[in-house]
């Protein structure tokens, strides 16, 4: 699932593209990615409303209406992006919702299995939802005492406290597992055991990785695309994720792959962290 960086990517590129732009000819496929909004609310909240900002919170792409906001999780094999011209047929079959701008291109949310979810929130209803989140680890006021009362506060593996979106916003598994291994901390490690010095180098190692990641456009590893439809290249640099079975790059000691934290693919060095 795309993950910080990847929708920071997608929602930076898409802005200048669709802020101060109206949505018109809003057509949705399937209704099995809404969540809390029939069909028939959606395609009238969304007809001929304008875009008045877009952003990110968590994993979602945020698109501001003024009096509702439009909430876009991209699922594992979802994207979204805007189109100069008419959509190919290989771009309408996998179009979940697509608008017409009211400069001609066209706003699509593209989502080959739909995996995704959309939700249309009004006022009171997005800000429930953005306090059932926990705070955001590139905002400046997020510090590392922040990150240590979190860790404090629960006795889960480390990791598990990491990717649980009401505790911290936007990390799943790939920047858990490097934040992880850049900290040198034990994915499997209680929370509330990683003591201050290894919570302070967590907390700037997961920002310098998030931050890098959002420079090198986010990780594709299969269907992730940018807001232009390009590949991100954070994959070139992950040092643990997806890298089960070879060398540490740090120590060259082979890398273990377990599922015995959570239901994810944990990758981690035994030698590195502990
Ligand atoms: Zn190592």
């Amino acid at each position: 699932m795309p993950e910080l960086p990847e929708v920071e990517t997608i929602v930076r590129e898409l802005r200048p593209r669709v802020v101060g732009r109206s949505l018109y000819e809003v057509r949705l496929s399937h209704d099995d990615v809404l969540r809390g909004v029939t069909r028939r609310r959606l395609l009238r909240g969304l007809e001929g409303a304008e875009v008045r900002s877009l952003g990110r919170r968590a994993k979602h792409a945020v698109f501001d209406l003024g009096d509702r906001r439009l909430v876009v999780q991209p699922g594992m094999t979802g994207s979204l992006v805007v189109h100069d011209g008419p959509l190919s047929p290989d771009q309408k079959r996998y179009a979940v919702l697509s608008a017409r701008l009211d400069d001609g291109r066209r706003l699509v949310y593209r989502d080959v299995r739909r995996l995704g979810t959309l939700l249309l929130l009004d006022q009171r209803g997005w800000q429930a939802y953005d306090r059932s989140i926990g705070p955001e680890p590139l905002d400046p006021a997020f510090t590392a005492e922040r990150l240590g009362a979190i860790l404090a506060g629960s006795r889960q593996a480390v990791k598990k406290v990491l990717m649980d979106q009401r505790r911290l916003a936007g990390v799943g598994n790939i920047y858990a597992n490097e934040a992880l291994f850049a900290a040198g901390i034990d994915p499997s490690r209680a929370a509330n055991r990683v003591g201050a010095d290894a919570a302070n180098r967590l907390h700037s190692e997961m920002r310098r990785i998030l931050e890098a990641a959002i420079a090198s456009n986010g990780t594709t590893f299969r269907d992730y695309r940018t807001g232009t439809g390009d590949r991100g290249n954070f994959q070139l640099e992950l040092f643990v994720y997806g890298r089960e079975g070879e060398r540490c790059k740090v120590c060259g000691t082979r890398l273990v792959g377990t599922h015995l934290i959570d239901a994810r693919i944990t990758v981690l060095c035994h030698r590195c962290q502990s």
